[in-house]
């Protein structure tokens, strides 16, 4: 059992708040990415609940035991920060068992644990071969080794796979998604990268500003962004907003934009009238010759598997992804129909969704 429990927790350096208070749980065996741009409190999130930052305000519990005052070495947690620091002048037995060894554990218990952590990375095979050599995805696996083989109760990881280039990185994010589902250890992930957090976390907490925007599994954060900067951080092209004015009913809605009528979907209140926008994915987006909110296109980006279509319409650039047969040109006017079930509703001002 390994759950950690943020309570309310707040940090403040001289008069600026990094982390407004925040609270989340994040249950046993969960892997939870923290997710947003640099400077938003990620980190200095992180270095509270690793016990290197105390906070301000707020608890931090782990495993229902009150850490906030313990320091970090007497809570049972991995920190792992860029996965490429190790010491040069061992092999990987040595460096994997290192932390180990300044516990002081025994000989032959090292021995064992360093060769079981390394059959679960599959790099049993170089154990006695020194690390100056190794090739990159191998000095990640062996740092990664040194982070498990204490079986430590959480791991915090900060932009591990940083400075990785684009093709490295996806096979490190598989291998961790895969180390993570045979170790099932409770992790906390930091990254700007939305793509990473998608394709690795069990739940996402989005972070603007100190702020906690939203917390949930990454399909929950895709398809029901709770503000205009989650949606617009969440996907590649992120969600499209189209402007209208008005109030709204509870329940479902018939709006006009350039005198086409769009149903919105249920929503749960009424909406005060003021700015609005209707946030659409790219993806829910179809393309025909007659009827629509109408626009033009102005360029196309061939993506192989479909192409992302820029529209030039009254209020700016609209993006649809749509099958990568059809054919366009410059200049050529189209209609959009937007799939009403999958659209989003924001008030302008607060940037809120209310659906
Ligand atoms: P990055 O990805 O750039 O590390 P982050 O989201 O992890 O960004 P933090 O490192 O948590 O952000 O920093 C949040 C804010 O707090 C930043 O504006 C940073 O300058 C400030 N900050 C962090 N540590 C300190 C400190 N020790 N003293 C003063 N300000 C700090």
């Amino acid at each position: 059992m390994s759950e950690i429990r943020v309570e309310n927790v707040r940090k403040v350096f001289g008069d600026f708040v990094a982390v407004q208070a925040s609270s989340f749980v994040v249950e046993d065996g969960e892997f939870l990415a923290l997710l947003g741009p640099s400077g938003c409190g990620k980190t200095t999130t992180l270095r509270m609940i690793a016990g290197l930052e105390l906070p301000t305000d707020g608890k931090i519990l782990l495993d229902g035991e009150d850490v906030t005052f313990n320091r970090a070495r007497e809570r049972d947690i991995a920190f792992v920060f860029q996965l490429f620091a190790l010491y040069p002048h061992m092999n990987v037995r040595k460096n994997i068992g290192f932390p180990l060894k300044s516990q002081g554990m025994g000989r032959a218990e090292i021995r064992s644990r360093v060769e079981e952590t390394a059959k679960l990375l599959r790099i049993d095979h170089i154990l006695d071969r020194p690390v100056s050599g190794l090739a990159g995805g191998d000095r990640q696996r062996v740092a990664l080794g040194r982070a498990i083989v204490r079986r430590p109760k959480c791991f915090l990881m900060d932009e591990p796979l940083g400075t990785l280039d684009a093709e490295f990185r996806s096979v490190m994010i598989r291998e961790l998604r895969e180390l993570h589902n045979r170790i099932s250890a409770t992790t906390i992930y930091v990254t700007h990268d939305q793509l990473e957090a998608m394709a690795m976390a069990d739940k996402i907490a989005v972070m603007n500003h100190g702020v906690i925007e939203q917390f949930g599994p990454p399909q929950e954060i895709y398809d029901r962004p709770a503000s205009m900067y989650v949606a617009d951080f969440i996907g590649s092209p992120p969600m499209n907003f189209i402007g209208f004015n008005g109030g709204l009913k509870k329940g479902g809605n018939e709006i006009a934009i350039d005198h086409v009528n769009i149903r919105l979907p249920e929503l749960a209140e009424d909406v005060a009238p003021g700015e609005m926008a209707i946030g659409v994915r790219p993806e829910h987006i179809r393309l025909r010759d007659e009827g629509g909110l109408r626009g033009s296109v102005y360029e196309t980006e061939y993506l192989g598997t479909n192409q992302i279509v820029s529209i030039a319409m009254v209020d700016g650039i609209v993006k649809a992804r749509v099958p990568a047969d059809l054919a366009f040109s410059h200049g050529q006017n189209v209609g959009l129909e937007l799939d009403s079930e999958r659209l989003s509703v924001f008030v302008k001002d607060t940037g809120r969704a209310v659906r």
